[in-house]
């Protein structure tokens, strides 16, 4: 992993020493050694993650972070504030100034690689799912209401008694905790948690039970590989908790456990999990509406040109054969004269569903215009196509449309078929064999399937 780091202290040393130790990882260093400075470099090189100390005469750390956060061009840029090990109240004001996450002083190796890590690797994703939906939709600041609002729920997992109690005890107040101590419940708890847990925290020293192999069955199993993890491990476990961090375990926290540094890293963990997890649903969705029909669920036209291509592609180049079906939906236009075009568009959501109900799950099924569909159906050829082409057509006519109490109405449906001819086909020629037969059907009296010619 490879990212641009700014590193900001007003004492020379320290800064040549995060410089050294993040170079030597092979990070890109760049470095301000007062708040104004910082600020600057943020503008200029854009940094993909600050390092910040709180105490600096003139603008300090803390300014400096408010003013890095309150800024939409810069806010989505983690800041980790750097701070004294005897000036616990500076994390609490960092973290209100918007800071993602802190390190204190002097800045050991594990500490340094893990927060700074975790945090690029967050903003590389965020990144890349803010480029696919246009802009920053949720608002990266740090803080935001719409996704700190809750309670977290937390998932515990010791099988010691007193500290996994004392542990609960700890977050009750704020969050809801659920405690296990069977590992192998975990998963269950898990699958019995509606919408799942927000953050998982695991003793890694378990008794009678190996805690690295629980987190790295958490991070592989597909129901809990999205929820961050927390481990809490004693001083002397050093190689341990590299591994851990190694299989990508999110944060870690040494015992004695600080009340204080647990619910701010419980805080921030389930933060950014939420944070995450809305924007995938908003990066999914709007790819949803970017391929379907937002009248009928189905793919639109634009999907189905570029699938087409490819699925043309791997048929030629697998010799299988392919088949295609446009239909249109007979005298249409006197369901909307008579009915209303409200009426027209519940007709066409009911086509569409009669569609899709007669297909199979790899069969993809578009609507192309007003009331024209098309299937496309890999793996089948002509005769195949025209029989589910006649399925299609039967849950048409065979069923009135329901309009509304008491007003049924019959609808009818022309269908064309074409196949898959030679390698030298294109989406071009199949669509316009299909529609040519499909015209034939209107002529020949609608309400029927025919295939193209050969
Ligand atoms: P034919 O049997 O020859 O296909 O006759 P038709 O009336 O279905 O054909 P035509 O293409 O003349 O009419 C299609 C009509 O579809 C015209 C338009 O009013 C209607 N239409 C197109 N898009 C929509 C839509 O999104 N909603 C509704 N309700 N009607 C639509
Ligand atoms: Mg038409
Ligand atoms: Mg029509």
């Amino acid at each position: 992993m490879t990212a641009r780091v700014l590193v900001v202290d007003d004492i020379l040393a320290n800064v040549r020493l995060l410089e050294a130790k993040l170079a030597a990882e092979y990070f890109e260093v760049v470095t301000a050694m007062n708040g104004a400075d910082a600020l600057e470099a943020v503008q200029r090189t854009r940094p993909d993650i600050v390092l910040l100390d709180v105490m600096m005469p003139g603008i300090d750390g803390i300014e400096v972070c408010r003013r890095i956060k309150g800024n939409p061009a810069t806010q989505h840029i983690p800041v980790i504030m750097v701070t004294a090990l005897d000036q616990p109240e500076d994390r609490v004001r960092g973290l209100e100034a918007g800071a993602d996450d802190f390190l204190t002083k002097p800045v050991n190796d594990v500490a340094l690689f893990c927060r700074v890590k975790g945090l690029v690797r967050l903003k590389m994703l965020t990144d890349e799912l803010r480029a696919r939906t246009g802009a920053d939709p949720l608002g990266l600041a740090s803080g935001e209401p719409a996704v700190d609002g809750a309670p977290g729920r937390i998932l515990v997992l010791d099988n010691r008694v007193a500290p996994a109690e004392r542990i609960r005890n700890l977050l009750t107040p704020k969050h809801e905790v659920t405690l296990v101590v069977d590992p192998q419940q975990a998963f269950e708890a898990f699958g019995a948690a509606q919408g799942g847990f927000d953050l998982i925290i695991v003793n890694l020293d378990l008794e009678g039970a190996d805690g690295l192999r629980i987190c790295s069955q958490l991070k592989s199993v597909e129901t809990t590989r999205q929820t961050p993890i927390l481990i809490l491990v004693d001083p002397e476990d050093h190689q341990r908790l590299l591994r851990a961090l190694d299989m990508g375990v999110n944060d870690y926290l040494i015992r004695p456990i600080d009340r204080q540094e647990l619910l701010a890293r419980v805080a921030t963990q389930i933060r950014r999990h939420r944070y995450t997890e809305q924007l995938r649903l908003t990066v999914r969705a709007s790819m949803e509406m970017a391929v379907t029909d937002a009248l009928t669920g189905l793919y639109n036209r634009r999907y189905l040109e570029t699938q087409l291509s490819q699925l043309i592609e791997q048929s030629v180049d697998r010799g299988k054969v392919l088949s295609l079906l446009t239909l249109d939906i007979d005298f249409f236009k006197s369901v909307n004269d008579t009915y209303g075009h409200d009426a027209g568009d519940r007709v066409l959501q009911e086509v569409a569903g009669r569609i899709r109900g007669s297909v199979r799950n790899v069969d993809l099924a578009c609507r192309t215009g007003g009331e024209e569909f098309v299937v496309v159906l890999p793996g089948a050829d002509l005769p195949i196509a025209e029989k589910v082409g006649e399925r299609i057509r039967k849950a048409i006519a065979a069923k009135p449309f329901l309009l509304g109490p008491g007003s049924h109405l019959t609808v009818t449906a022309s269908l064309g078929v074409s196949s898959l001819a030679s390698a030298q086909d294109a989406v071009e020629d199949l669509l316009k064999r299909a529609d040519r037969a499909l015209y034939r059907a209107k002529r020949e009296g609608r309400n029927r399937v025919v295939p193209a010619a050969a």
